[in-house]
């Protein structure tokens, strides 16, 4: 035994070795087929003789934003047929939570010869018939889901975690998700939704969130969002960011903004540019990290447009940006969607992969959810392809909790479709209770995932009759 080094073999150089691994066949196959291309907008009929220059101009896209079904028919011309066109208007009338908001960019990442499965369309202008015919609504489901309003320090700020506040700027977008989290607060009023309309003046009420924060030391990090901060005209929008910087407590700030993707125009204009500019580099003086969170949800929205806007962004001296998706079922919940979106997202748009949110459990989103355990078995799936530092987490924003990593549930009914989780800090609200920490809070898989016994129980639960099935 060589005694000095510990090992019982001789001490003898290694012999030859064979290199004899190599690329095997995988799930999921790289490099992607996709291309990294605009698609040519003159495809689409409404757009067919819109120019470069107008096409690339945010006045343009903004002016003709489809605003509802008849513009949409208008742009999307005979690729919308007439059934697909009926049921999204049955769908207005009965089920969306959301109006609707498309800008022509959105419009031209569109299938056009497959609008009834594209990705997009889905997400975007549901159908009646998208939803599932019994479990539409799961009975649990409610109105700003995350209690986000309930926790205001003052009117849209929203102090949930320890150390993080989410600012609630304004309750616009230059686009309107479906699936929107925000559907109590954010957009206009649908047949089913009236929305909560802010009371205080918007600059009253950013003047307050600064107040609180300058007297919330134990506020270190802030998300200016929305709404999105690209319907906030620049000028305002760092003069808010300026008085943040300005607080000695604030040592991150994330602007939010899915408009990065829906209306890239927007941020290719010089006097964006220049904001975006003059912020970074008052952050970078004050040591402070400054970042853009977007929202993109599938591959084919991926354009060298988009790519640009994220350029100018990170050229301006802005950290990174960062990608939040939702999983949506129909859209990106499938290993190879996901897995395409976070290689479109690092190879080409520059955009770090960072979160993929199980859809919350507002009203009437049954359709889009996924189970845990497939969030579960996504999250496995995705391991692996990517470099760590871009494998994006699978989250379940928790109500009264926040997100958790899918595998952190504490127990699982499987059956009943209802997880448990915990959580080691007091919400804004729980300043007084002492059960908080010790308490486990339910999350509910969508009831058409479960086992037929468990689909039983929330049909008895749904006699019993407290609960409506589309409580709107
Ligand atoms: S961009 Fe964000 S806040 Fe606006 S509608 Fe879509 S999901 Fe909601």
């Amino acid at each position: 035994m060589n005694e000095a080094i510990g090992i019982s073999a001789p001490n003898v150089r290694p012999g030859h070795r064979d290199a004899t691994a190599h690329a095997a066949e995988q799930p999921f196959r790289y490099p992607l087929t996709r291309k990294y291309v605009e698609p040519d907008w003159r495809r689409v009929p409404g757009f067919k003789d819109v120019t470069e220059e107008q096409w690339r101009s945010a006045q343009w896209q903004r002016a003709h934003t489809v605003k509802n079904l008849v513009e949409f028919k208008k742009a999307l011309g005979d690729n919308l047929d007439d059934e697909l066109y009926a049921d999204i208007e049955r769908d207005q009338h009965q089920r969306a939570t959301m109006s609707m908001l498309i800008p022509p960019q959105m419009i031209n990442t569109m299938d056009l010869a497959d609008l009834r499965n594209d990705r997009v369309r889905l997400y975007m202008a549901p159908a009646f018939s998208d939803r599932h015919p019994e479990w539409t609504n799961h009975p649990m489901a409610s109105r700003d889901s995350l209690h986000e309003a309930e926790m205001w320090a003052v009117e849209g700020l929203t102090h949930r975690y320890p150390t993080k506040v989410l600012a609630e700027m304004i309750s616009t977008c230059p686009q309107y998700c479906g699936h929107c989290t925000r559907m109590d607060l954010v957009g206009n009023d649908t047949e089913q939704i009236l929305k909560y309309k802010f009371e205080l003046k918007q600059q009253e009420r950013w003047d307050a969130m600064l107040d609180y924060l300058r007297r919330t030391p134990m506020v270190r990090d802030v998300v200016v969002s929305g709404g999105d901060i690209a319907n906030i005209p620049i000028k305002r929008l760092e003069d808010f960011v300026m008085q943040l910087l300005g607080i000695e407590n604030i040592r991150d700030i994330r602007l939010a903004t899915k408009g990065l993707m829906g209306i890239p125009q927007h941020f290719l204009q010089d006097e964006v540019r220049e904001g975006f500019e003059r912020m970074a580099k008052i952050a970078r003086e004050r040591d402070v990290d400054i970042a853009v969170h977007t929202h993109i949800n599938c591959a084919q929205q991926i354009t060298p447009l988009v790519g640009d806007a994220v350029r100018m962004i990170l050229d301006a001296g802005m950290r990174d940006v960062r990608n939040q998706g939702v999983l949506l079922r129909g859209v990106n919940a499938t290993t190879q969607d996901l897995l395409e979106l976070c290689f479109m997202l690092i190879d080409h748009a520059k955009v770090m992969p960072y979160y993929f949110y199980q859809c919350d459990m507002i009203p009437n989103s049954e359709h889009w959810r996924t189970a845990i355990w497939e969030a579960q078995d996504l999250q496995h799936a995705i391991m692996g392809y990517l470099p760590g530092f871009a494998t994006a987490r699978v989250v379940c924003d928790v109500p009264f909790v926040g997100k958790r990593w899918v595998h952190m549930l504490k127990d699982y009914d499987r059956v009943k479709g209802i997880s448990y989780w915990t959580k080691n800090y007091r919400t804004g609200i729980e300043y007084d209770d002492p059960d908080a920490l010790s308490r486990e809070y339910p999350y509910y898989d969508p009831i058409y995932t479960l086992p037929e016994e468990g689909q039983e129980y929330w049909r008895e639960f749904m006699r019993r009759g407290e609960l409506q099935l589309t409580p709107v």
